[in-house]
C-alpha cells in the first residue's frame, strides 16, 4: 500500500525498551521491510548504545540512519561512524533537548529529527513548543549554510503540517495521521499537496 502512495521515504521506528519504554523491532524485520519497500529507509534508532549497532542496520538495508543525542556520549564519532557506511547520517532530539545540541555537527550531519511528543508511543499530542525550535534550528542552519534536513516526528498530520512547514521544516514523518485514516493513500496526498518536500510514513 505504501509503495502506491506519494510518500517518499518509509519511516522505521526502532525502540529497544531501555531508552523508551516500548519495545519495537530489530534489523531482522529492517531487512524484510527492504525487500518489500520501493521506498528509502529512514531508520530511527531510539536505542541506546546506538554505536553498537549502526553497521548491522546499515546491513539490514537502512538508508537512513539516525541516532538520538541524548544516547550518545560521543556524537561526533558516532555520526563519522554511520557516514563510513555509506547512510544518511541524522540525530534526534527529545522535546526537552536544546537544540544547540546539534550547532558543530551541522557540517556533518544530514537529517535532524525533533521529536515532537516524547518517544516511544504512537498516537500522542503534537507539542506546540516544537514550532519555536523549528525556527531555531532553520536560523542556525542557514547561518551554518547547511543543507540539513529538518524532521518532525510526533503528532503531525493535516491539522499541523502547515504550519510545521511554515516555521522551516522540510521532512514531516505521520504515522497515526495516515494508518489510522479511512482512506490512507489520499491522507497521504492531502499532505502531499500542501507543498512538503520530503515525506515519511
Ligand atoms: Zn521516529
Amino acid at each position: 500500500m505504501i509503495n502506491n502512495t506519494e510518500a517518499d521515504w518509509l519511516h522505521v521506528d526502532v525502540m529497544d525498551g531501555v531508552f523508551v519504554p516500548n519495545i519495537s523491532f530489530g534489523p531482522g524485520i529492517i531487512k524484510v521491510m527492504k525487500s518489500h519497500s520501493k521506498l528509502p529507509l529512514d531508520v530511527h534508532l531510539m536505542i541506546e548504545k546506538p554505536e553498537q549497532y549502526i553497521e548491522i542496520f546499515r546491513d539490514a538495508g537502512a538508508d537512513h540512519i539516525s541516532v538520538h543525542a541524548e544516547a550518545c556520549t560521543h556524537l561526533h564519532r558516532t555520526i563519522q561512524q554511520i557516514k563510513a557506511t555509506g547512510a544518511k547520517a541524522g540525530v534526534a532530539i527529545n522535546p526537552h533537548t536544546p537544540v544547540n545540541v546539534v550547532e558543530n555537527l551541522l557540517e556533518d550531519i544530514d537529517i535532524i529529527i525533533l521529536m515532537s511528543v516524547n518517544p516511544g508511543f504512537g498516537g500522542q499530542k503534537f507539542i506546540y513548543q516544537t514550532i519555536n525550535k523549528i525556527r531555531q534550528l532553520k536560523e542556525m542552519i542557514i547561518t551554518a549554510n547547511s543543507d540539513a534536513l529538518i524532521e518532525i516526528d510526533g503528532g503531525v498530520g493535516l491539522q499541523n503540517a502547515e504550519s510545521i512547514l511554515q516555521a522551516g521544516a522540510d521532512v514531516l514523518v505521520a504515522g497515526n495521521s495516515i494508518f489510522k485514516a479511512e482512506n490512507p493513500k489520499l491522507a497521504v496526498y492531502a499532505l502531499k499537496n500542501l507543498g512538503i518536500q520530503g515525506y515519511i510514513v
